[in-house]
């Protein structure tokens, strides 16, 4: 089925509420098998040249960054897949995929059988660049296989 605009926006399966962990959440709004499509990460686009031009405000920015460069600012027309916060042992995913037009998107699918009015995570395994200091992106999951930060581990920050 392609994907409409208006499949982009929608995000039935999501509800926004206060997190267990961190903030606002997202939760599920019903039973979902493992594989259900979410939603999409939505928001304003901006190319890689484009951004390397641009300043951000740290903390309260929603930003995600595509292969292609392509990054996506769900502070600016976002929807609820902006909610989902990070755990160790994630019970989401987002993965690239293709749309209709071609354009690269980034989908949210539950990684087993979801529950209703469970909370919703994914790994962020963000990407430190050299400014990054670890100690900014603590995790306190509190899963068993915690690894204490919210950092992909192939690209670690410097500790200092
Ligand atoms: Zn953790």
């Amino acid at each position: 089925m392609p994907l409409t605009r208006l499949s982009l926006l929608t995000t039935p399966l999501l509800r926004v509420g206060p997190s267990s962990v961190h903030g606002l959440g997202a939760f599920a709004t019903a039973a979902a098998p493992k594989g259900t499509l979410l939603g999409f990460y939505d928001g304003k686009r901006y190319s890689a040249d484009v951004i390397d031009s641009k300043t951000w405000n740290d903390q309260l920015t929603y930003l995600f960054v595509l292969s292609d460069g392509t990054t996506i600012d769900a502070g600016r027309g976002g929807n609820a897949t902006r909610h989902l916060n990070h755990a160790c042992a994630p019970n989401c995913e987002a993965t690239e995929a293709y749309d209709a037009a071609g354009r690269l998107v980034l989908e949210f699918r539950a990684l087993r059988k979801l529950k209703v009015d469970e909370e919703l995570f994914i790994d962020y395994r963000l990407q430190a660049d050299a400014s990054s200091v670890a100690a900014d992106y603590l995790c306190t999951c509190g899963a068993a296989t915690c690894r204490g930060t919210m950092l992909d581990p192939d690209h670690p920050a410097a500790t200092r």
